[in-house]
């Protein structure tokens, strides 16, 4: 048996007296795809920041590769990890957003080869080699030296894409990477994520976009109100939901959609 890639354990998190997620098994395996959907507020992006523990979860655990997220074992006992365990970590994981929080007075190609320098203390010149090639991979090798201001959301996102594949991450964390996106960009972007799937990164999808779920996927998570509600393969779980919520929800989203 092999150790899952990401294992959570009855997560949960509370702010405040506001239960937002409320018991949260899931596993992911190397090389799964895995997409959230769910209505806005079901607790989604609480989920993922959870998993890299930029919310600190109040129950339940969470595994990389057997290692508890955020805490570390001294003797036979569970600490807090420090800010650089905890950053060192954090590097296993990258993070895509809904917002591309790119630096501004950054060129596409500073950008990627900020961390890698600076965190990782690559030679420059390395990183630049690698960095192209991601930008490469992305689609913007041409863009390279424009800066955010002179690029399209669609280009910012795919650069923002290469910065977080610049860490050599075991695992891709995206919270609705097209939904700050015009309309005509968001399929640049999606084909950008399903050749990452194809190339067989470990990829956790939080999205609206169902076709890209149902082809993409290999595994659809529905979230209501902090629970998972139904999961399983994505044609099972969209063809022939089996709780009314769900189908609630996917009536309301293919019809908008
Ligand atoms: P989704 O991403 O599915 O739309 P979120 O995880 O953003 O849902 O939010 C789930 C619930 O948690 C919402 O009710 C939201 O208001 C609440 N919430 C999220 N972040 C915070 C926070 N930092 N403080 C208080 N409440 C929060
Ligand atoms: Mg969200």
């Amino acid at each position: 048996m092999t150790t899952p890639l990401l294992k959570v354990e009855k997560l949960r998190k509370a702010f405040g007296s506001q239960e937002v997620l409320r018991g949260i098994d899931m596993q992911v395996d190397r090389g799964e795809v895995t997409c959230i959907v769910g209505p806005s507020g079901s607790g989604k992006s609480t989920l993922l920041r959870c998993l890299n523990y930029l919310e600190k979860p109040t129950g339940g655990a969470i595994f990389l590769l057997g290692d508890p997220v955020g805490l570390r074992w001294r003797g036979n006992r569970l600490y807090e990890m420090s800010f650089n365990e905890l950053a060192l970590q954090r590097q296993r994981m990258g993070m895509v957003f809904q917002g591309f929080h790119l630096f501004p007075h950054k060129t596409a190609l500073e950008n990627v080869i900020e961390a890698p320098i600076i965190v990782k203390g690559l030679p420059r010149e390395q990183a630049v080699d690698e960095a192209m090639a991601l930008l490469d991979k992305v689609g913007m090798r041409e863009r390279a030296h424009y800066y955010p201001a002179q690029l399209s959301g669609g280009q910012q996102q795919r650069t923002a894409i290469a910065r977080s594949l610049a860490m050599k991450p075991d695992l891709m964390l995206f919270d609705e990477p097209t939904s700050a996106l015009d309309p005509e960009l968001v399929g640049e972007v999606l084909a950008t994520m399903r050749q990452l799937a194809a190339d067989g990164m470990t990829m956790v999808v939080v999205t609206h976009e169902m076709s890209f779920a149902r082809d993409v996927a290999d595994h659809l998570i529905f979230m209501d109100d902090g629970e998972i509600v139904e999961q399983g393969k994505p044609a099972d779980v969209l063809s022939r939901p089996e709780h009314e919520r769900t189908r609630a929800f996917l009536s309301r989203v293919l019809v908008e959609g």
